[in-house]
């Protein structure tokens, strides 16, 4: 049972745990039961806010820890850690680009949740709590391409960056899913979950940290640092269209085969077949 103990699984949301369209994951129960029973930290890695993954952690009780905002906010045993900038530093952006641009600006931070429900679609009570930004603030006005310019500008003058996503430009950090994932393997190990040792208490963190199996699942562009940095790679395929290319170079990079929660099972049991019985040969061959 111990070397099952030096895995982790970080895992993206929307697209990889969770169907693309209707955000269910039942078709990834029977891998999620096995991880529970192997003790094996599952971390929700996402674009979303921490208020966003407090309520889907709320309602299903799915994760050991969460990293959010792309990898701008940490939280573990409800200690919050935010690598991505600080929140004054997104505010003080913001504030400098709305006085530059030539149109009117709002964005997550600054208005009603009414006005990110109409924007985005979500209720009510979503909208807030996708309102609830740490260090990624989406920019609310219609752009010419001279204000994208100045706004990205003004963007790298506070170290900050503009990016395009599906929707809006955010305004968000250099942070990325691969660095917080890195963090949340340290904070792991610290706070016991992850490394017991050998047990002796000799060399035992040098020997953890080595020891530790990560894997990784995602399904586009933003979770590459992720993907990159897990021992294991997880590609989960898109419901729709063709086939995509893989999303990265890496030494052992898995296509899950079929999209969402399914892929998501399907990849992660065949993993665990591998490494147990890969565990169990060498404790016949060591034993
Ligand atoms: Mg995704």
């Amino acid at each position: 049972m111990q070397q099952t103990r030096t895995i982790a699984i970080f895992t993206d949301l929307d697209g990889t745990l969770l169907d693309h369209d209707d955000y269910r994951w039942d078709a990834a129960r029977p891998a999620i039961e096995r991880i529970r029973s192997l003790s094996i930290p599952l971390i929700a890695v996402s674009s979303k806010t921490l208020a966003e993954l407090d309520h889907i952690q709320m309602n299903y009780g799915l994760f050991d820890g969460l990293i959010g905002e792309n990898g701008g906010v940490i939280s573990l045993d409800g200690e919050v850690e935010q690598p991505g900038p600080s929140s004054q530093t997104i505010d003080s952006a913001r504030d400098a680009i709305i006085a530059a641009v030539n149109v009117p600006l709002g964005s997550f931070r600054t208005v009603p949740p009414e006005m990110i429900a109409t924007e985005t679609g979500l209720t009510l009570d979503d909208a807030i709590r996708a309102g609830q930004r740490h260090c990624s603030d989406p920019l609310i006005w219609q752009p010419s391409e001279q204000d994208i310019e100045i706004a990205t500008d003004i963007a790298s003058q506070f170290s900050l960056k503009l990016v395009k996503g599906g929707r809006f430009h955010t305004l968000c950090g250099p942070s990325n899913k691969g660095a917080a994932m890195k963090r949340m393997l340290e904070r792991l190990v610290v706070s016991g979950r992850l490394g017991a040792g050998d047990g002796d208490g000799a060399g035992d963190t040098h020997a953890t940290k080595t020891a530790i199996t990560t894997i990784a699942l995602g399904d586009s562009a933003n979770d590459i640092p992720m993907l990159a940095a897990a021992d294991i790679a997880v590609q989960i395929p898109p419901k729709r269209g063709i086939r995509s290319e893989p999303l990265l170079t890496h030494s052992d990079l898995r296509i899950a085969p079929y999209p969402g929660p399914e892929g998501w099972n399907a990849a992660l049991q065949s993993i665990l077949d591998q490494i147990i019985n890969t565990n169990k040969k060498s404790e016949v061959l060591h034993g």
